[in-house]
């Protein structure tokens, strides 16, 4: 359930300090745009008036068409309904649209499904849609990594004053129901740090993102090394903040355990080769490290707000022991007896850090458990796991032949889903595939280089004449 509670919601910089406001907004006329339904907004230079008889002949378009949406009893919160050619320059001086006609921006808003604040993932998944490789990967001076926060800033305050111009978010009726603030990073390592040194969690920002959007903001996360005490920390505070309130409803924590985990992966071959004891011990580390993971989210965990992410390869699949609907349930079964001992370990030792009422412990377990009921199957075979599975008679791996195109005019019409990059680049998918487009935002680090986009990114470019909006 999403709360609305950015309705009216002020974000709050209190130890920001604004740029130099260069130019007010045009409060000359009629406003016909419904300005005290809106957020109160603090303006710093990317607020700049635009054009004067432009701008008043789009804000009597938009105040006419209200008018008529509102006597048809129609929302007119709906991009879709409006014509971009009578819209076009509302965006002018929104300094990280520069160079872009709406008909691209709304492209952009429709199908922007992930935020991508940072690239790369130490856990190297063997089903990882994404070929997540770790950050370092591949590292030269014009590459980044992460996104710069004047970048995020510049996303930041360019969307929120086209919303306010358009007096409702662009992002209404798009084609998906959430956001993510990555496409191949774990959330554990997620966090910005202005050139103030303030730093901005992964709550922070994804209230920022909410606000812009309404939308569901996913925190996914594989797990961390249980010997990496700045994760750990960082972890206890947001787990402790999000439980603190319902500020943060509108976030989904997902944790996954899966048989692909590289730690697991190479138990797995261990096995394969005869070395049990090798398996063991690899296989003792990644269920400690995800006992460890629970156990610091239990909080969110008694609140119902934490789903386990539960992906495996059907179980008449050849050749993939270990990595098959049977073989989750009882690395899950390891997991869950690992985390009952951590449970009654701080129950009874008096630390009671988590475990305050030994009747917590079968409730959490009991939910954790039905979060086992339904295992998701549906994997695309590719990337990695395409070493790994061989057999192209599973559904799943049949499905992924069906869903990939081989136009980028079909991927217009049927990519639901997006990536902005942290260079600015955008992307279309549909996890199968994706699909490079010619739409940049203006961000200041727009020529560095990033990691490839995966899955699949074809060669073909969406180009701004194939859009159909
Ligand atoms: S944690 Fe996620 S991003 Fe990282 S390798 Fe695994 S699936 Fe990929």
């Amino acid at each position: 359930m999403i709360t609305p509670i950015l309705k009216n919601y002020i974000y709050s910089y209190k130890n920001f300090d604004a740029p130099k406001q260069t130019h007010k907004v045009s409060e000359s006329g009629n406003n016909v745009f419904d300005w005290d339904k809106l957020p109160s907004y603090k303006y710093y230079n990317y607020q700049i008036s635009f054009g004067c008889s432009k701008e008043e002949e789009i804000k009597k378009y938009l105040k006419n068409k209200r008018k008529n949406l509102n006597r048809q009893h129609i929302s007119y919160k709906n991009i879709n309904l409006y014509n971009l050619n009578k819209l076009e320059g509302i965006q002018q001086d929104i300094d990280v649209f520069k160079g872009l006609s709406m008909r691209q921006i709304k492209f952009l808003a429709q199908h922007s499904t992930e935020f991508v604040l940072q690239r790369g993932c130490h856990n190297m998944c063997a089903h990882c849609y994404a070929s997540a490789m770790p950050p370092s990967y591949q590292k030269s001076p014009d590459k980044i990594n992460k996104i710069d926060f004047k970048d995020f800033e510049k996303l930041y305050y360019g969307f929120k004053e086209l919303n306010k111009r358009l007096g409702f978010s662009i992002f209404k009726n798009s084609k998906n129901e959430y956001n993510t603030l990555f496409h191949d990073a774990d959330s554990s390592t997620i966090f910005l740090q202005d050139d103030k040194g303030k730093v901005y969690d992964y709550l922070d920002l994804s209230k920022m993102v909410h606000e812009l959007t309404d939308k569901i903001v996913l925190f996914d996360t594989a797990g961390w090394n249980i010997q990496d005490k700045k994760t750990q920390e960082r972890m206890e505070k947001l787990v402790q903040k999000a439980a603190s309130s319902d500020e943060y409803d509108f976030m989904e924590f997902n944790i996954s355990t899966n048989p692909f985990h590289a730690l697991n992966h190479l138990a797995l071959r261990h096995l394969k080769n005869g070395n049990y004891e090798q398996y063991q011990k690899f296989r003792d580390i990644y269920t400690t490290r995800m006992a460890n993971v629970l156990f610091t989210f239990t909080p969110l965990i008694e609140k119902e707000k934490v789903n386990l992410l539960v992906r495996a390869l059907p179980n008449e699949t050849r050749n993939a022991a270990g990595y098959r609907e049977d073989d989750l349930l009882m690395l899950y079964s390891e997991v869950f007896i690992k985390l009952l001992q951590l449970y009654e370990q701080d129950y009874e030792s008096g630390a009671r850090k988590v475990i305050k009422d030994k009747e917590q412990i079968d409730k959490n377990l009991d939910y954790l458990n039905k979060g086992l009921k339904s295992v998701d199957k549906t994997m695309g075979i590719n990337g990695r796991l395409a070493n790994i599975v061989t057999d192209k008679k599973i559904h799943a791996y049949k499905k992924t032949k069906a869903r990939t195109y081989k136009e980028p005019q079909k991927a217009v019409q049927l990519f639901p889903d997006g990536i902005i990059d942290v260079n600015g680049k955008f992307y279309i998918t549909n996890w199968y595939e994706c699909y490079p487009t010619d739409v940049q935002l203006n961000y200041c680090n727009k020529d560095k280089k990033t990691a490839d986009i995966n899955p699949s990114l074809n060669e073909k470019i969406v180009t701004s004449d194939m859009l159909d909006i």
